[in-house]
């Protein structure tokens, strides 16, 4: 009845009732009838602020809407060529039990630790640098909860509103929306053969700096060539010119070793450099660090310790076991050839499905394909035509690029469900051109 009069369906009544009912504010008389009673209406109404305006308002702008539905099919979809992690078949779950085992025999606190990390931790990893050319202390090394907040940091510590950031035309920046809340504007560099062209970056004034992913780049997994890793350290000199340098995949070659960070050659402290575990080991553990003169260390734990107190403790524990343990540079060998034997059985499912469709880079390292289609092919009813067939991908628009483009990952499908999903996109491209 009072659906007729509302001119609603039954449904959304019954659904309004539910939700009363959940409130604890509609009584039942007992000679049948609902109702909401004048002081339970009062009663709702005081207790429910417009938690919609609430939710437009904050600081962080919500991600695009893509994102969200790629995070939220995630966990569900059969085939996931868009996940940018280790499938859990490469996951090395034993070695992180056996480091947590370890970390909790010889477990040193459950408090707080330094807003900066642990030192023993610190000491690990200044080490590990030292293997890369990266001459450094542990005072200039903060842990973070993953790289992605060393970049929260960055943009929370250092940057003043209206900043400008410049990236690679397709850049994991893009996809980001951390550098928002400071208004900072992004610029695309183009890129050539060898990496960024900087020589397009204009002189101006105003707060500007580089982010760039020089080793097995993300999305699109280009390795920046040793002399323009020069050239391009000498111009950010000559400018005063900050850098950030992002290696998540530096230790993922599949061909020869990459060549050595930025870091490793900064001789006038340009360049902060960011690390994490996320992809070579596991991104559950939250760990990064980020290495940079020690004013803006101080700076960035000052402010993390406003933030979090510093990242978890027992992470940082666990991780510090997994260095120390004798077998991990033999395990991250034997990560490399599987992830090479991935990357071939990739290239060769797109050779087989995709040739004449499609053209792509092959990749030397990290976990990404870049697959640039024809100019006819619209991306997003590819992306939600793969989506209904169990397929997730991410398009090139997630990387802030108009290029008719995807990202495809083989770090996460096992080579069968890759081989399948290229054939899925296959079938769904022929009939977007036909
Ligand atoms: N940088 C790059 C280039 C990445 O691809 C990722 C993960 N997608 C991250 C940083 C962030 O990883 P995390 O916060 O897990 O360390």
């Amino acid at each position: 009845q009072l659906a007729a009069q509302l001119g609603l369906n039954r449904s959304t009544v019954h659904a309004a009732m539910a939700e009363l009912q959940a409130l604890g504010v509609v009584q039942t008389a007992h000679g049948g009838g609902t109702r909401v009673t004048a002081a339970s209406w009062s009663t709702l109404l005081a207790a429910s602020p417009d938690w919609r305006d609430w939710v437009a308002a904050g600081e962080f702008t919500a991600n695009q809407p893509l994102i969200q539905t790629i995070n939220q099919r995630e966990p569900t979809v059969p085939i996931r060529l868009s996940t940018g992690e280790l499938g859990p078949d490469l996951l090395p779950k034993q070695r992180v039990q056996a480091a947590m085992i370890q970390a909790a025999n010889h477990m040193t606190t459950l408090n707080y630790l330094p807003a900066r990390g642990s030192l023993a931790l610190r000491e690990a990893l200044v080490e590990r640098l030292h293997r890369w050319g990266i001459t450094t202390t542990p005072d200039n090394v903060l842990i973070t909860s993953g790289s992605l907040q060393a970049l929260q940091l960055i943009t929370a510590g250092l940057l003043e509103p209206g900043a400008t950031v410049y990236t690679a035309p397709a850049s994991y920046l893009r996809s980001l929306r951390v550098l928002e809340a400071v208004q900072a504007k992004w610029v695309p560099v183009p890129v050539d053969g060898e990496g960024l062209a900087y020589w397009h970056i204009p002189q101006t004034t105003g707060a500007q700096l580089l982010y760039t992913v020089p080793t097995f780049a993300n999305p699109l997994g280009t390795v920046t060539s040793v002399q323009r890793r020069r050239d391009l350290l000498d111009f950010a000199q000559r400018r005063r010119l900050p850098i950030i340098e992002d290696s998540a995949y530096q230790n993922l070659w599949l061909a020869e070793r990459p060549p050595e960070p930025l870091k490793a050659h900064d001789r006038h402290g340009n360049v902060l450099y960011l690390g994490t575990v996320s992809k070579d080991l596991a991104p559950g553990l939250r760990v990064g660090w980020l290495v940079g003169p020690s004013a803006v260390v101080a700076r960035l734990a000052d402010i993390k310790m406003q933030m979090d107190y510093g990242a978890s403790s027992l992470s940082q524990m666990t991780l510090t076991a997994l260095f120390r343990a004798p077998d991990f540079d033999a395990a991250q060998t034997t990560l490399r050839n599987r992830l090479r034997e991935r990357r071939d059985a990739a290239l060769a499912a797109l050779t087989a499905e995709l040739t004449g469709l499609a053209t792509w880079n092959r990749p030397t390292g990290g976990f990404y394909i870049w697959v640039q289609l024809p100019a006819q092919v619209e991306l997003n009813r590819l992306f939600q035509a793969a989506l209904q067939a169990g397929v997730l991908i991410n398009p090139g628009t997630v990387y802030g690029t108009t290029e008719r483009a995807l990202r495809l990952s083989y770090a996460y499908a096992t080579p069968a469900d890759f081989r399948q999903g290229v054939r899925v996109l296959a079938r769904l491209i022929q009939d977007q051109l036909r």
